[in-house]
């Protein structure tokens, strides 16, 4: 059976250029062309809820009324046990430099971060990656998908590909960090993928 979306353009609400290859890999089979929030100069709301489907909401909706054109949303993060679920939300503020220092973000400090506080507190290493997609319209009108994927934190961090903590995160089961696999086989697995098939199968029309 085909999937065919009910739209021809998207817009996909991220200034993060990893998630934005990474969903743009996921749409690109379905013929969507995407257009990113930093290519059509969007501003970036702040992320005031404290939920992922809450900020999802937010980003989706902010960049469907400034385009006019439906946008897609991803709201995600890295929960560690140990650590009662943090950063969560927070993921990227933790890899924010101090302003002393100048903008932006060094995800090497983050994942030393994480592996600090998880020495103090001790506890398990079960970790997951949760990602909240918001599909957005000019309207108001939104839904949302939520996926995860249970893992745990290894260290040293390992590998060069994909982006954030995918260093330090090895899904259950797995020998391999996500930043030591192909796109295509974290596509496979990942919590960005789960939301995308629950996108997919409700958004999405039989051809
Ligand atoms: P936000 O959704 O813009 O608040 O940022 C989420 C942050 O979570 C990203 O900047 C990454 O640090 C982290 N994150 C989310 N998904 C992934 C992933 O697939 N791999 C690695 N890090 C991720």
């Amino acid at each position: 059976m085909t999937l065919s979306p009910p739209f021809k353009r998207l817009v996909v609400a991220s200034h993060n250029e990893g998630k934005v290859r990474e969903i743009r890999d996921l749409l690109t089979p379905f013929g969507v062309e995407t257009l990113s929030a930093a290519e059509l100069n969007l501003p970036e709301p702040d992320e005031t809820e404290d939920s992922f489907s809450g900020n999802a909401r937010l980003k989706a909706l902010a960049a469907a009324k400034a385009s006019g054109l439906p946008a897609l949303s991803d709201d995600s993060g890295l929960a560690v046990d140990a650590l009662g679920g943090a950063p969560g939300i927070y993921a990227a503020r933790w890899a924010e430099l101090p302003k002393r220092e100048g903008s932006g973000r060094d995800f090497n400090m983050a994942m030393w971060h994480v592996h600090d506080q998880m020495q103090q507190k001790g506890g398990p290493k079960t970790a997951r990656f949760i990602c909240a997609l918001c599909m957005g319209f000019p309207n108001g009108d939104n839904r949302i998908y939520e996926g995860k994927v249970e893992g745990e934190i290894i260290w040293p961090p390992r590998g060069d590909k994909g982006f954030g903590y995918d260093p330090v995160f090895q899904a259950l089961g797995d020998r391999y960090t996500f930043a030591e696999i192909d796109p295509a086989t974290k596509h496979a697995k990942s919590h960005r993928a789960d939301a995308f098939a629950k996108f997919i199968a409700a958004e999405f029309q039989p051809s």
